[in-house]
């Protein structure tokens, strides 16, 4: 799925929008999610567009959701002592409101958000 407009997150890795990044690479980046749920609430989000939800990536791209995994892990053993948690919300009414694949990394003491 290609974007026909650009989401929230698309205009942050073109850096139309601020962020504050804690990661990137050619393929991916990672940055604080703006309503942090928990005392380490950072979002990883390959760059490409095509991707809506997290088997779509799967489906297509095994190496590249291996790879953001990965990146997960590395943020989680820098800042929470390698303990985490790990969403994807896929689909509107799981609360999925960013059509555009995105890990949640969680840790700390968590918020009273709607994600955990
Ligand atoms: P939900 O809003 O229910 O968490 P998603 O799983 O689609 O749905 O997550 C989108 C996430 O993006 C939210 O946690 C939200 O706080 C975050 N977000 C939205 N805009 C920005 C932004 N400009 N910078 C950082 N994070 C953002």
């Amino acid at each position: 799925m290609t974007e026909t407009t650009p989401s929230i997150f698309s205009r942050i890795i073109s850096g139309e929008i601020p962020a504050t990044i804690v990661a990137e690479n050619d393929d991916l980046i990672a940055f604080e999610d703006v309503n942090p749920q928990a005392r380490v609430h950072v979002l990883v989000v390959p760059k490409t567009t095509e991707y809506a939800t997290v088997a779509e990536l799967a489906a297509a791209d095994p190496e590249l959701l291996s790879k953001l995994v990965a990146l997960t892990q590395q943020i989680a053993d820098e800042r929470a002592g390698g303990q985490y948690r790990l969403i994807f919300n896929s689909g509107a009414e799981a609360g999925q409101t960013v059509f555009h694949v995105h890990a949640h990394v969680l840790a700390g003491e968590l918020g009273e958000g709607t994600l955990v």
